[in-house]
Formats: structure tokens, sequence, C-alpha cells
């Protein structure tokens, strides 16, 4: 294993140099001054990544997983029910999450590869005449299956219901990477966390919160301490923390709003965009299929690929790592041995993902998989070769 091989996993991501450099802190004492100096301009920035003005934005010490807690034990009271659907793996532990909490679960079964099915959600508010319904979830890119959904689409079905349900919503491999809308979609909580695309470590769940969701905590019963909402912003509001924060993240979140907001958060969805085209024309080089099922579902930040009958897309990512020190996502659930994952988002440039492809196809020539080598890598090189980037300081 070589450290200077990236790694194309969909998170954790590559973390820059700088980044590493910005975590290089001693400690420091949270409850002097510049603390509050260095704390209060990241909550701000950060909502610019959103998309929001009117929303807060909260953090806690904690992965993803602990985001998608705090959204629920904030703004729930046991029994209460919620709406959300099941594509993948990630959108499957959530509805775990919800199911230990005591909610009273209502779970629409789709297939792995489509995305959150508005309609169905649809038809499911205009039943639900007694409003008894107080959240939607949906997961806006599940990582399992290389999908992202039209979130402004569940909002439409939601208001085509006339229904005053919260949505909350998963972006943790979509923010900083694809386009985020929270006030614009009528998002009441997006979770995200530190080690995707802002490219730092695994440690600080970051949230957007709408007006709403605050106001839903007067009457929210489920228990909180570590995860409360009203805990934090009364610190946060003097530019404190509650207990101890993990200040090495807070001035990596600090460098890394700046590197983005340096390329430009447009320029970076569309970096995004170029790589996973890129891969995309790859995989069909290669006569493999993706799991997503349309294009319009096709994931900025993450390929599933299906292997060819027959094959194992275990002993594929093994293979890679084993013979090439390079990581791939394994097959998540029900995709495990079916499909391996080609993680492009975060610090990347074309270069890099080339070697990734190039690397993948060394594996499968190894497996006697009925590929060509170069095929995939040739396909790629053509789109990027046709659509340069601008050689503009990158997040990379
Ligand atoms: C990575 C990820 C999470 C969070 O997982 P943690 O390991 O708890 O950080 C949640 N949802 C999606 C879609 C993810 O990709």
């Amino acid at each position: 294993m070589s450290d200077q091989n990236p790694v194309f996993i969909p998170g954790p991501t590559n973390i820059p140099d700088r980044l590493r450099a910005a975590m290089q802190v001693q400690t420091r004492d949270h409850r002097a001054p510049d603390f509050v100096e260095t704390f209060a301009p990241v909550l701000e920035d950060t909502k610019r990544v959103f998309g929001t003005t009117s929303g807060t934005v909260i953090t806690f010490p904690a992965s993803g997983t602990g985001g998608w807690e705090a959204a629920i034990c904030n703004t729930l009271s046991p029994g209460d029910k919620v709406l959300v659907a099941r594509y993948g793996m990630f959108s499957h532990r959530w509805i775990d999450l919800c199911q230990r909490h005591d909610l009273d679960v209502h779970v629409i079964e789709c297939p792995w590869g489509a995305g959150a099915p508005a309609d169905k959600f649809e038809a499911a508010l205009t039943e639900d005449k007694a409003r008894d319904i107080k959240a939607v979830l949906v997961t806006h890119n599940e990582t399992a299956t290389g999908v992202k959904s039209d979130i402004a689409a569940v909002r439409a079905a939601m208001d085509a219901a006339s229904h005053p349900a919260m949505m909350f919503v998963d972006c943790v491999s979509s923010l900083a990477s694809m386009e985020f809308c929270m006030d614009d979609w009528g998002v009441d909580i997006a979770v995200s966390g530190s080690q995707k695309g802002f490219m730092l470590t695994t440690g600080m769940a970051i949230l957007g919160v709408s007006p709403k969701a605050l106001a839903a905590m007067e009457t929210a019963r489920l228990p909180r301490t570590f995860f409360d909402f009203s805990d934090m912003m009364a610190a946060n509001a003097s530019g404190g923390f509650p207990y101890t924060p993990p200040l090495q993240l807070i001035y990596g979140m600090r460098e890394s709003l700046k590197m983005l907001f340096e390329e430009g958060l447009e320029s970076v969805y569309a970096r995004h965009f170029r790589l996973a085209e890129g891969v995309r024309r790859a995989v069909d080089g290669l006569g493999l299929k993706l799991v997503a099922e349309s294009p319009a579902l096709y994931s900025d930040t993450v390929s599933a690929i299906y292997v060819p009958d027959g094959f194992d897309s275990n002993a594929l990512t093994d293979q890679a790592f084993n013979a090439y020190g390079v990581s791939f996502g394994i097959g998540l659930g029900e995709m495990n041995g079916k499909a391996f994952r080609i993680g492009h988002l975060g610090s990347l440039t074309d270069v890099m993902v080339l070697s990734g492809l190039a690397t993948i196809e060394m594996a499968m020539a190894d497996l006697d998989y009925p590929v060509e080598l170069g095929s995939g890598v040739a396909a790629a090189q053509d789109y990027f070769r046709s659509h340069r980037a601008a050689l503009v300081k990158t997040a990379a």
C-alpha cells in the first residue's frame, strides 16, 4: 500500500496536503477568544455550501450517522410517523436508526438502482388525511448504488399533497460536490459530514436546520443530550461549544471552505460532473453497466458498476488492493459480490481518475474479465481531452 495512491472509495476521501497541514494545530483553549474568531465564521460560511440563508448550521463531533440521530431526536417523539424509501444501504441504515428510536416508519421499497419515488411519496402523503406523517426522509445521493435523487421533485410532491411534514435529507456524499439548494428545495434538515466533499478526516457531523425544524424542538420528546440542538446553539451563539470541540477539524473546515470558495462552488460541481462523466465513458468503453437505472439518476460522486455475470466484485476489489495498493468501494448489501464502486469525489483531478481506471482494468485483466486493456481509459481520455478543465487552482 502506498500513501501516494489515491483512494477511490466514496468516503472518506483523499485529504489534500493543504488540509492535512491546516489540521496540524497544537491544543488550544476552546474557551479563549481566538476560538470564537475561528469557529463562528465556519458556521456562517457553511451556509453557502448548503444553499441556505434562513437555516442554521449545527455541527457535532460525530460521523454522518450521528447527524442522522441528531436530526431525528431533536424534532420527533416516540411513535411519530415518518415516510422513507429504501433504495440502498444508506437509506436502509437510516430506516434502521428510526426504528430503533421507536418511530413508526412507513417504508416504500424500491429497487436498488432507483431513486426517491416522488410519485409514491405524493400518494402516501395524500392518503394521510390525518396528517400523521411528521417527516419525509430522503437520501440525496445513495452511495451504495451511485444514485442521485431529485430533491426538488420530492418537495413538489409534498406541496402537491399540501402536506405539512418536514423534509430531512441525507447529503453526506453530495454536499460540497454536487449542487445542494436547501432553501429552494424546502429542506428542513440536511445532514452531512466532514469526510467526503469537505475532504477532511471523519469526525464532524454537519447539519443545516430550517426554522421549521427548530420550532419542532418545542414538542419533540425523543431523548437527547449530546445531540441537543438547543444546547449547541446556545453555546454557539457566543462562539463557544457545550463540550470539548474537535478543534483540529474546525481548523480543517475553515481551510476546506476557503479551498471550495477559491475554486468556486460552481467549478467544484462542474469538476465533479466532468470526473464522473469520464468514469461513465470508461464503464461504457469496458462494456460494463452502472447500477443506476437511468442517466437522470447518475451520481457525480460515486459510480456503482456491475461486474459481468459469473464474476465476483469482491475478488476484483481485493485484487486491486492486493496487487496494486488501490482501494475501490465494495458492493454493499444487496450489491455485495455483484457490483463495485468507484468513488470520484473530493480532492481529485482528471489525471488521478485515469490512474484509478487504469488500475481497475489491470485487476480485471488479472482475473480474466472479458475486457480489453485500455478500452475504459481511452474512453475517459477522449472525454477529458475534449472537455478540458481550465487549469485553475482546483481543490485537489
Ligand atoms: C458516508 C455516508 C453516510 C455517513 O456515514 P458515516 O460513516 O456515519 O459518516 C451517510 N449517508 C450516506 C449517503 C453516506 O454516503
